[in-house]
């Protein structure tokens, strides 16, 4: 049997960075990845903030950035219109456009240089409780180990198996989680560079449609329904909107990425005795958007910190990780909270509803808008804003 202080399960950006600060910290790291190769096949979009990366200390790097983006465009269901540049408004997940192959590989190698120890094509198949910590089963090439650690931290993305071994709640309910469907495409004609495009409405209920360029004329165009209120499987909805939308009806698919989205927000329990969960598997995700990378980092990155300090403190109890619990809440739940209420307010508009604000958006001045200020202008046009986000303004 294997033994460290600490072991991270899943080596996406939030495992890595979790895997990278608590060796930072002085302790045995090991982080195991089911994959045969990190980050890929990736499950997503690839937009981060630049602000994000900035509060992470990571430095943007040209080997994991395809695209520098300087602009949004919302599209309402009619085809209206908003353009926004990044001087007007700050938007999550508009920023720069990763390569994620790259990108989490690059993050692994940098918690392989604090310290870590990274085994991968190594899959976590159970856990069990024991006096200090836990027992991890894997399974590596048909070998099969057990590790034995003193704090698990739980980054295992969307599906959260090791949440659910280890007794706690799901982090997120089924109605809560959005279908993403994605393809790589090639052969663009974009209307502006440099910008991502956002569609709304029926094309994707409970969600929309995007387009996240990544090259002259490449991009990842997918979408994210609620199933709860679809009525038909994700993929029919990306094919449509792929044949009416006028970027998209030439282009190839060159890969296709399927995956769920927890937009639930975080769950009450984030830790346990020896165990913390971080990225997707604690609900670390814009609600609004479905972004994760920069949150589930920022998870990482306190539950690595929280883990180093217990394991030199001697106390890996429930009672000493609750440090991890406070320093992510207070970093992170204000926005989930405040997107998570544009999310429902979005919910409760028809395709009519958004033309109308659109058309209405077109007509305002923007210049650094303020979200106190995009609220009182949405209510002009949309009373029942007022409800659901008038604690915004
Ligand atoms: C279609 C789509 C588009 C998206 N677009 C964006 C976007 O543009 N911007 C953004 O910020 N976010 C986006 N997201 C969300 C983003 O991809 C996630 O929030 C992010 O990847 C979460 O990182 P993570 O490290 O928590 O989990 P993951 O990246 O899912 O990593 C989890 C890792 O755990 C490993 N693993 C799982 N189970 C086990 C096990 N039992 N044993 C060993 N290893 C295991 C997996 O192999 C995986 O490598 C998108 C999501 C989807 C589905």
């Amino acid at each position: 049997m294997i033994e460290t202080d600490v072991l991270v399960i899943g080596s996406g950006p939030s495992g890595s960075t979790a895997a990278k600060h608590a060796a930072l910290g002085g302790v045995d790291v090991i982080l195991i990845d089911k994959k045969s190769e990190i980050g890929s096949p990736k499950r997503c979009a690839e937009g981060v903030s630049k602000k994000g990366l900035t509060k992470l200390g990571i430095e943007p790097d040209s080997r994991w950035i395809t695209k520098e983006i300087d602009g949004v465009r919302l599209t309402s269901p009619n085809g209206t219109d908003v353009w926004l540049t990044e001087d007007e408004i700050e938007l999550p997940e508009a920023g720069y456009i990763l390569e994620r192959k790259v990108f989490d590989k690059y993050m692994a190698m940098e918690a392989a240089r604090a310290g870590a120890k990274i085994k991968i094509k190594t899959l976590a198949t159970g856990l069990e409780k024991i006096d200090g910590g836990f027992i991890v089963s894997t399974e590596s090439m048909g070998k099969k180990e057990d590790i034995k650690a003193k704090i698990v931290i739980a980054a295992d993305g969307p599906e959260g198996h090791v949440v659910r071994w280890a007794g706690l709640k799901p982090t997120t309910k089924a109605k809560e989680m959005e279908s993403g469907i994605q393809y790589e495409m090639v052969g663009l004609d974009f209307e502006k560079e440099n910008v991502i495009e956002f569609y709304f409405g029926s094309c994707a209920p409970g969600g929309y449609a995007w387009i996240f360029p990544k090259g002259d004329d490449i991009a990842n165009v997918g979408l994210a329904v609620l199933q709860s209120i679809a009525d038909k499987p994700a993929i029919e909805y990306l094919d449509e909107f792929i044949k009416n939308c006028p970027a998209t009806k030439n282009a190839q698919p060159v890969e296709l990425n399927v995956g769920g989205d927890p937009v639930g927000g975080m769950p009450k329990k984030l830790y346990d005795d020896n165990l913390m969960l971080c990225g997707d598997a604690a609900g670390q995700v814009n609600p609004l958007t479905g972004g994760g990378i920069i949150s589930g980092m920022t998870g990482g990155m306190y539950a690595g910190q929280v883990s180093a300090k217990a394991i030199k403190n001697g106390d890996c109890s429930k009672k000493s990780l609750k440090e991890y619990d406070k320093l992510v809440r207070d970093d992170l739940s204000k926005d989930i909270d405040r997107y998570k209420k544009v999310q429902e307010y979005m919910l409760t508009l028809n395709d009519s509803e958004l033309d109308d604000i659109a058309e209405a958006f077109q007509n305002i001045n923007f210049e650094k808008i303020s979200t106190s200020e995009l609220v009182k202008s949405l209510v002009k046009v949309s009373p029942k804003a007022l409800i659901k986000l008038g604690k915004l303004i």
